[in-house]
């Protein structure tokens, strides 16, 4: 009956079953993932209300999809008494309000097409990561995701202004303001930001805009190890600081993966080094030396030993060399074979200390075990990710030990386990190890506040009603 209903709200675009159905069934890592009932599609917010509203009355889940690049298994059912809510066919994107400040966008818009308009206009949308041709606004609101430039501009909570969103029983709030400084009351648009749909299903959503750069500046620079690229980046904040927006690291092993499997890619410098990082500096003036300091910066660091080569990009196709061997770490990786992934974050000073301690716990565990350690040196966002020894195809049945033990010593060091994708239905568990009580009862108060009957995304943040 629910089915029929739905399939005649939303008509043969919006209503897909069968093997139309099959293609959102499976998240990215193909962890998570029952065949639902049906996947809808609405063409706008009422219907997207009109949805909600039948499958809230009938007891069946709704699940959020985005472009389904999740790496937590929040975005898939994991019942067939489910349908997948796919922004999919709401993808409008406008004009920039006057100012240029901000856009009001549907969250079904694909994040590279909203840096693709915003750029005809000289304008940004600063937030960039190596999914950003298939994750939807959506998504991104729903993860609160973070990427390269999250240390400058902020996560998605700080670039999003004002929200629209559908409430479980097919209200529709519209808090589409346009204004950074609105204290009349909680923060509401901030709490559906990493809610991963389990609170509403945001339908429009107004995001902040940047002036486009005039000049760009970016380096690649091999490092004597790990504590010396802290220590550089380290030192470029300081001397760069207003002008930093991407401060990346990853290791001779991830490079030794990209090289293998994707050998197009190329190594552009002479030297092969245990670190290194992707430095890249933006003014939104023509005035400002920005290829001087960074070749001051590394003479900085080849005098103390720090840096061993480095090169600052021509032309841009150089510059996109660049920033693809520090993107497709993750498939460089997931090409060797199996991994455990890890999105784990301590404070920045600390990333060199983690990576030492954890390589050795990992190796005591297992020994032979390849760390991968790879992320966003200036928020100390480290994806800690495991490869088996050379030859092994998988972990011995030593998954659990081995995550849990870097997930124990990021807590110890003040750090967290779900830097920025969430918990989803894969990191549920942990939440309940290294998480407090009053914390995950707070969070089960509000669910049960905006969605008493656990009708959108049971299961994922939560974890099961009690
Ligand atoms: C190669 C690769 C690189 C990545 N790099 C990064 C990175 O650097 N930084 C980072 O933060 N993440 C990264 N990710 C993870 C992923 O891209 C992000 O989590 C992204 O935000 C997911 O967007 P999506 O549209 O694919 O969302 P989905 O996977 O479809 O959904 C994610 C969550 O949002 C919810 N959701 C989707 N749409 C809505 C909506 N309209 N309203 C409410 N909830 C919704 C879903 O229910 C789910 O809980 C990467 C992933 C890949 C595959």
């Amino acid at each position: 009956m629910t089915a029929q209903a739905l399939s005649q709200l939303l008509g043969p675009l919006g209503w897909l079953t069968g093997p139309d159905a099959a293609a959102h069934s499976r998240d990215w890592l193909d962890r998570f993932g029952v065949p639902p009932l049906g996947v809808a599609r609405p063409k706008d917010t009422d219907e997207v209300a009109a949805t909600v509203r039948i499958c809230s009355e009938a007891g069946l889940a709704v699940v959020p999809q985005g472009g389904n690049t999740g790496l937590c298994g929040a975005s898939v059912a994991d019942r067939e008494e489910a349908i997948i809510l796919s922004l999919s066919r709401m993808s409008a994107i406008g004009e920039p309000h006057s100012g240029g400040g901000s856009v009001t966008v549907e969250t079904g818009a694909i994040l590279a097409s909203v840096h693709e308009e915003m750029a005809r206009r000289d304008l940004i949308f600063p937030m960039h990561l190596g999914a950003e041709g298939s994750a939807r606004i959506g998504g991104l609101i729903g993860t609160n995701a973070g990427g390269s430039h999250a240390f400058r501009y902020g996560m998605m909570c700080d670039l999003v202004l004002g929200l629209e969103v559908v409430l479980a029983d097919g209200t529709v709030w519209n808090g589409l303001r346009e204004v950074q400084k609105d204290n009349a009351g909680y923060q509401l648009r901030k709490l559906f930001c990493g809610s991963e749909g389990t609170l509403g299903v945001v339908t429009r959503a107004v995001l902040r805009l940047h002036p486009a750069p005039k000049q760009r500046s970016t380096a690649l620079v091999a490092l004597a190890d790990l504590p010396a690229a802290v220590a550089f980046g380290n030192h470029l904040r300081g001397e760069a600081s207003e002008f930093l927006s991407g401060l990346e690291f990853f290791t001779d092993i991830g490079l030794g993966f990209v090289l293998r499997h994707l050998p197009d890619i190329g190594f552009p410098l002479e030297t092969r080094a245990p670190a290194y990082v992707l430095v890249e500096l933006t003014s939104s003036s023509r005035r400002v030396p920005l290829d001087a300091i960074l070749e001051d910066e590394l003479t900085w660091g080849m005098e103390r030993g720090f840096v061993v080569d480095g090169a600052i990009a021509m032309s841009q196709a150089h510059r996109d060399k660049f920033w693809k061997l520090r993107e497709e770490q993750p498939e460089g990786q997931r090409l060797e074979g199996a991994q455990l992934k890890h999105d784990i974050s301590v404070p920045p000073g600390r990333i060199a200390e983690f990576v030492d301690v954890g390589s050795n716990l990992c190796a005591e565990l297992m020994p032979g075990v390849r760390v991968n350690a790879f992320g966003h040196l200036a928020d100390g966002n480290i994806h800690c990710n495991l490869s088996p020894p050379p030859g092994a195809t998988d972990f011995s049945g030593m998954n659990s030990e081995l995550g849990r033990a870097l997930v124990a010593l990021a807590t110890d060091m003040g750090g967290s386990f779900a830097a920025e994708h969430g918990l989803g239905r894969a990191k549920i568990a942990l939440a309940k190890t290294f998480r407090s009580a009053v914390e995950r009862s707070l969070m089960s108060s509000v669910k049960d506040a905006l969605d008493p009957g656990h009708v959108l995304n049971p299961g994922v943040l939560i974890g099961p009603r009690q």
